[in-house]
């Protein structure tokens, strides 16, 4: 449809094959009048003598990340195929990992939408349109003002009271013992780095461990780990510092999620940007804000 004239262009489609193949595809109202009429969204069609293009580079907001897309013309045939049996996805969907979605919503040459699941664990996300709770998180989003239900999953504890302590380093290295782990906030200044040479490490995507070379390969060999080999892993922050208040000093590892919030970059980033791999193991120059920096962290 035309925004302004309100004409009628034209259909576009998302063709979805048996290998889970996505592409998009236009018809032209002027001479696709009857596939207009008789295509049916969810059916299987075989489909011929179209155009095949390659995206120009300017189109925005496409639904699906191929190079090229489909334009039926008037010679296009299309047939309903309901003998062939092909095992053919109603719903296709990329994924992407939450840290890059910032990123992609920038890059307007894509559509992309944001699913906010949260009443699973985090490591179990149904993507299953026919799934009830995929119905009833439907329904609530059409009836407004439905405060989202959460629920605690058994043996799961409830989480703690946020209480924002602030302790000073004296403090912190004086609790007993048996001190119950919770958040704690202490406010200290970087003195320096410790080991400059492992601020990033190899992660087990399966199951969070530190990767381990072994015969110049990435495997996941520490206690528990679960064997797995990654040619190439995913790569994440972990800062030592030493750090200190008037009160003494103590050792704060920075984390992946809190570097990478501070300075807007993942560890791929910042290797992307190296000359060769001797430069991606330099302690980053970009890091060294931290140095003297005052923090309010939790330890
Ligand atoms: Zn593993």
């Amino acid at each position: 449809m035309n925004r302004e004239s309100q004409e009628f262009w034209g259909v576009n489609m998302i063709l979805i094959d048996d290998s889970n193949s996505r592409i998009h595809a236009f018809a032209n109202s002027k001479y696709c009048d009857d596939l207009l009429k008789d295509m049916k969204e969810g059916q299987i069609y075989e489909i011929c003598n179209f155009k095949v293009k390659d995206y120009l580079g300017d189109e925005k907001f496409r639904a699906v990340r191929n190079k090229k897309h489909l334009f039926f013309t008037p010679h296009t045939k299309f047939q309903q195929a309901d003998t062939i049996r092909l095992n053919i996805e109603k719903y296709a969907f990329d994924l992407f990992h939450y840290d890059e979605i910032d990123k992609l919503e920038d890059d307007n040459r894509f559509l992309i939408g944001v699913a906010h699941l949260s009443n699973y664990p985090a490591t179990r996300v149904f993507i299953n349109p026919e799934h009830y709770s995929v119905d009833r998180l439907k329904k609530s989003l059409e009836e407004e003002k439905i405060v989202p239900e959460v629920v605690f999953m058994p043996n799961q504890p409830k989480p703690a009271e946020v209480t924002k302590k602030l302790l000073k380093v004296k403090e912190i290295k004086n609790l007993p013992k048996d001190f119950e782990e919770g958040i704690i906030y202490c406010e200290v200044t970087v003195k320096r780095f410790m080991d400059k040479s492992s601020w990033y490490f190899r992660k087990c995507t399966g199951c969070d461990l530190e990767l381990e070379v072994q015969d110049a390969k990435f495997k996941c060999l520490r206690d528990g780990g679960c064997g797995r080999i990654y040619p190439y892993p995913e790569k994440r922050f972990r800062v030592g510092t030493l750090c200190s208040d008037e009160t003494g000093s103590i050792a704060i590892i920075f984390p992946d999620n809190e570097i990478t919030r501070m300075i807007d970059k993942t560890v791929i980033d910042l290797h992307a940007e190296c000359a060769d791999e001797a430069e991606e193991e330099k302690f980053p120059e970009i890091l060294n804000f931290l140095f003297q920096t005052e923090i309010y962290h939790k330890p």
